[in-house]
């Protein structure tokens, strides 16, 4: 991938239309149509270096920043990220789902957590647009509990022997996983073989940002600033001015019209509270998903033969009005086999293994802080709420009822996921007053040229993975700013 490299004294006191900060999914796909429309230049400034496909699978590390060293952690939890060109769309393993309608409004139906300020519908026609440029692959019948205008652009899966007879016992229920793991390859990607190293895939198979925006960073109108971690933001009245940075020990100023937001769930509120912008419930409310991983032993029955890491998706302990006490939680099933093969002579494959993943609730009291001295962004984050524990440990102690049309030989717990990596909720979106940080359309309730992308804008949880619908929030909100005249 070429990019228009620029040092950081060669931006210093420039001014841009458009500066970015970060370049991962929300950062990117904003670019990606925000530069349709620009009449200036835009400047995306990357903490992280560009670290290359080839280099990441010879180095097998997606980036020479480790993530941790970014962040202090006061909890046990760990929190994954990648601080490089392209952020998660490195170390992804393109597990690519909508949110379900319902998640949308968890306040108004079940009373708890926050309602969205959009809905399904309204993001209904964006979901295609990332879809159609991750490329993603998937099941025409999911359209049955996800409504959708357009087909996905690749067929799905193969599934497991498992999974055809869980589609005809629950077949609007049970679905192959729409992912950008390639099913069919194309001029930049190879077909996904299922060997199950996504963070670093060896034959390009999945999106990333190098495969799926081959030219956005060598765009005439992009500079790219890498190695240069934003420190804060200057502004005036409700207004932003300027990116404060640093690059090799050196800070630079770079001025600005728009800004837009799209470091992580906690450097982007660590950013925020350095600048003194705190409105709303600024880097509070971080959360994710929990999970639990479970091995069925089949009785007599070979699986495993599907063509993708994670073949089916299972949504019976999805939605109903048991969210109003407990969490939603989705059933993936595998096609990989993290606790090994079973060690019976040719039953190897006589094997199911199960991700449990379920929502979890915001919380006031697990948030991002600055430390006064460093400035380092820090974590506190208490553990999950009783609501999510209730719902995860319901499937488990449920599961017969999933699994009643299957030869089940035995049930095996084999453990709690410590994290999903998914970071989420810390600059939440809602209506200005309820507590939230930024509108509908990304924008910042108080300063006017301030967009925040990325999972922190999510007010709740859902079990589905974000980055779907952190890409088509990007889309939406550069169309509704540029595209559809908004700001002017
Ligand atoms: C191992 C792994 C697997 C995953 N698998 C999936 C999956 O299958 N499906 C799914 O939906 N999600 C998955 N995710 C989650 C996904 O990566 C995130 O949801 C997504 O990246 C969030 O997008 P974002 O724009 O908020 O942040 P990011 O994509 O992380 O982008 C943030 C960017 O900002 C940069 N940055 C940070 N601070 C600064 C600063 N101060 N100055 C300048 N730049 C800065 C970072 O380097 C990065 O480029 C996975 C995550 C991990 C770690
Ligand atoms: S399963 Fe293998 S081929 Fe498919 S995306 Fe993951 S690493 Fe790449």
């Amino acid at each position: 991938m070429e990019i228009n490299r620029v040092s950081p004294e060669r931006v210093a006191n420039e001014h841009y239309e458009l500066i970015i900060i970060g370049s991962g999914f929300g950062s990117t796909f904003f670019l990606n149509e925000a530069v349709k429309h620009l009449s200036g230049r835009a400047l995306v400034i990357e903490w992280g270096d560009h670290y290359p496909w080839a280099t990441q699978v010879r180095e097998r590390r997606n980036s020479d920043i480790p993530h941790a060293s970014t962040y202090e952690n006061l909890g046990d939890k760990p929190w994954n990220m990648t601080i490089a060109l392209g952020g998660g769309m490195n170390c992804w393993f393109s597990q690519a789902l909508r949110l379900h309608p319902k998640d949308f409004h968890m306040k108004t139906l079940y009373g708890v957590s926050n309602d969205w300020p959009v809905d399904y519908e309204a993001l209904e026609p964006y979901y295609c647009q990332a879809e159609t440029i991750m490329s993603i692959s998937g099941d025409p019948a999911m359209a049955s509990i996800l409504p959708r205008s357009m087909p996905f652009p690749q067929p799905p899966h193969k599934g497991t022997t498992v999974d055809e007879m869980m589609k005809a016992i629950m077949p609007d229920r049970h679905f192959i996983v729409p992912t950008g793991r390639a099913s069919v390859a194309n001029d930049q990607r190879g077909v996904c073989c299922a060997n199950a190293t996504c963070y670093q895939c060896p034959v390009n198979a999945k999106f990333t940002a190098e495969n799926g925006f081959p030219t956005l960073f060598a765009h005439p109108k992009v500079d790219v600033c890498v190695r240069s971690e934003v420190k804060s933001l200057d502004y005036q009245g409700d207004t932003i001015t300027a990116a404060v940075f640093e690059s090799n020990g050196r800070q630079y100023k770079v001025h600005g019209d728009m800004f837009v937001l799209g470091a992580n769930a906690i450097q982007a509120p660590a950013i925020l509270l350095r600048s003194d912008i705190v409105y709303g419930e600024t880097a509070l409310n971080l959360h994710e998903q929990i999970g639990a991983d479970v091995e069925v032993y089949l009785d007599n029955l070979a699986s495993m033969n599907g063509s993708t890491i994670s073949t089916g998706l299972n949504y019976h302990f999805y939605d109903g009005d048991f969210r109003s006490e407990r969490s939603a939680s989705i059933v993936t099933f595998e096609n990989r086999w993290p606790h090994g093969l079973r060690p019976e002579p040719d039953k190897w494959h006589h094997l199911l293994p199960l991700s449990i993943v379920s929502e979890d609730l915001p919380s006031l009291n697990n948030r991002v802080t600055v430390d006064p001295g460093s400035g380092q962004a820090v974590v506190h984050h208490a553990g999950p709420s009783e609501y999510g524990r209730k719902g995860l440990d319901y499937v488990i102690d449920n599961l017969d009822e999933l699994l009643a049309g299957i030869p089940v030989e035995s049930v095996h717990f084999r453990r709690w996921r410590a994290t999903e990596s998914h970071l989420q909720g810390t600059l939440r979106m809602g209506v200005n007053g309820d507590g939230s940080v930024i509108g509908h359309s990304l924008l910042h309730h108080q300063k006017r040229n301030l967009v925040v992308v990325g999972s922190a804008s999510f007010p709740t949880c859902s079990p589905s993975n974000p980055s779907l619908t952190v890409a088509a929030l990007s889309i939406r909100a550069a169309e509704l700013l540029y595209g559809k005249g908004a700001l002017a």
